[in-house]
């Protein structure tokens, strides 16, 4: 997958790009991540990015030409255009599967009051957030977006089927996790898991991610509910005879 982002901060994406899993994608050659300084495509002798706001308001707006200049550069036209911004639409589970099946994007980052609009009606961009919340910056949207987007392409996490098995993307939450050593400051790893015994194991697993999903994520649990499909042949729609039991149990 190629991405090219568009910023006024490249240095800020330098430690995510190269260390950890993502740079980890990125030698192996699956992400090919390229960084524009929109500053270098300023024709102010300061290289001035922004400017202020027709109509007054506070803050500053990224001017539309370097921005221009950076799309240009990159030759944007016709790929994928992003640009972070609490006015888009929230990143979630279906979004980022959608966008794991582009292999190229070119993701803009905003700063201050945000960008000239006309740069957005151009380029076409789609704005997506990351959350009901504002930041100064697009830099640290655009790295979860690539950083969540990233996990889901071939080859990027070791084990490939993980990424579907996590929160959320089972459409149930995760159940507790332990590791060694078996007893911590006295408290003790559930004997369960220790036992042996799989098919226990799986159950206690599936009750556990059942009972957190259902008192921290009740529209997640009503969802799993109605939707779960458990591939039976006669392609309807039940619970496995250990997830209705586990379910009767809740209720
Ligand atoms: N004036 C803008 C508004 O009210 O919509 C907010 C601008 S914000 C201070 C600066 C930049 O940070 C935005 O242009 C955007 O790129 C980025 N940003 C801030 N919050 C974000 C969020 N929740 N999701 C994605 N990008 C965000």
């Amino acid at each position: 997958m190629k991405i090219d982002i568009l910023t006024l901060f490249p240095e800020m994406f330098r430690p995510v790009t190269q260390d950890s899993m993502l740079g980890r994608a990125v030698e192996k050659g699956i992400l090919d991540i390229r960084l524009t300084d929109i500053r270098d495509f300023s024709n102010d002798k300061h290289n001035k990015a922004d400017d202020y706001p027709f109509g007054g308001g506070g803050g500053m707006v990224m001017m539309a030409d370097p921005i221009f200049g950076a799309m240009e550069h990159v030759e944007a036209k016709g790929r994928k255009v992003i640009y972070m911004s609490p006015r888009g639409k929230i990143l979630d589970e279906g979004k980022i599967k959608e966008l794991s099946q582009l292999n190229d994007m070119v993701i803009l980052c905003g700063h201050y009051e945000g960008v000239d609009q006309r740069v957005l009606d151009y380029w076409d961009a789609e704005e997506i957030s990351i959350g009901d919340y504002v930041l100064t910056g697009g830099e640290l949207p655009a790295m979860v977006l690539i950083d969540s987007v990233a996990r889901l392409l071939p080859g990027v996490l070791g084990n490939e089927n993980s990424a579907l098995d996590e929160s959320v993307y089972s459409g149930l939450l995760e159940h507790p996790q332990y590791t060694q050593p078996r007893e911590y400051r006295g408290m003790k790893v559930p004997e369960v898991l220790v036992s042996g015994n799989h098919k226990l194991i799986d159950l206690w697993k599936l009750e556990e991610s059942l009972k957190i999903t259902k008192e921290r994520r009740p529209e997640l649990f009503q969802k799993y509910i109605s939707h779960r499909d458990d591939k039976n042949k006669d392609g309807t729609r039940r619970f496995s005879k250990d997830e209705k039991m586990i379910m009767d149990k809740l209720k």
